[in-house]
């Protein structure tokens, strides 16, 4: 087990899994459940897709999965490594923990089955999940950025509905190369964190325990927005 500052969320379900489930969903509803979560104040929502492969490595048996996202506050996040800040952190994660139930109770509603997974499962990768939706890439400093923004926390929803509107191509791919030019995250950790190649040591980084946010804040991710480092790259790489 990981060393982590949240706490178990309790269940927080309102409606029940129908008995038998739809597994297709129109267009207009599709556009219902994204703007129903935007409203609970997500910054938007990935799907994952997993495949044989994956189900059988981490031994599971589902396989459509929402990725709810939601944006860390800036506020938090500048605040010095402190218990406050963890509470804070903590608080925060537990809110929108309370919103993903809240949206699977929505496709209950509407006779899909959601359920939530459990964040602080470690039976299952949840970054590696991430991964599988081709939205999203690790940093060097081991952070899962997607494109709206690099201090992103997300929450899962399993559901039975197979036709959610996958992506098969991962257009992220370029931030490895970035950031195997840039390594700021590396010259400013104070733990330092990452060994003589440049690779993230997890045990030694003080996210988790103390809140530590230092990488995140001095990322020209951060500081810029994806789309900003994407056209300076991108300038870069035709001259
Ligand atoms: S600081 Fe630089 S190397 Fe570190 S994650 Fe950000 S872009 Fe990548
Ligand atoms: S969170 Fe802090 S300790 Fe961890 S890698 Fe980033 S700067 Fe280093």
């Amino acid at each position: 087990m990981r060393i982590r500052y949240h706490h178990p969320i309790p269940n927080f379900y309102k409606v029940e899994n129908p008995i038998n489930p739809l597994n297709s969903i129109s267009e207009t509803l599709l556009n219902d459940l994204d703007e129903f979560i935007l409203n609970q104040n997500f910054i938007g929502v990935s799907y994952s897709k997993l495949s044989d492969e994956f189900k059988k490595e981490w031994n599971i048996d589902w396989d459509n999965i929402l990725i709810l996202k939601y944006k860390m506050s800036d506020d938090i996040l500048k605040m010095n490594p402190s218990k406050e800040k963890t509470v804070l952190e903590d608080k925060e994660f537990q809110d929108f923990g309370r919103k993903t139930f809240e949206v699977a109770d929505f496709l209950r509603q509407n006779n899909f089955k959601a359920d939530l997974i459990h964040p602080l499962d470690d039976s299952v990768s949840l970054r590696a999940i991430a991964m599988q939706s081709m939205d999203c890439v690790i940093t060097r400093s081991n952070m899962c950025m997607f494109k709206e923004a690099l201090n992103v926390g997300f929450f899962m929803i399993k559901t039975s509905i197979e036709n959610l509107p996958y992506k098969n191509e991962n257009d992220m791919q370029w931030v490895s190369d970035f950031c195997s030019t840039c390594g700021i995250c590396i010259d400013r950790c104070p733990e330092k964190a990452f060994d003589e190649d440049g690779k993230f040591i997890r045990k030694l980084c003080t996210a988790h325990s103390q809140g530590c946010s230092k990488c995140v804040l001095i990322c020209p991710f951060y500081k810029q927005g994806y789309e900003k480092v994407k056209k300076r790259y991108d300038r870069k790489q035709k001259r």
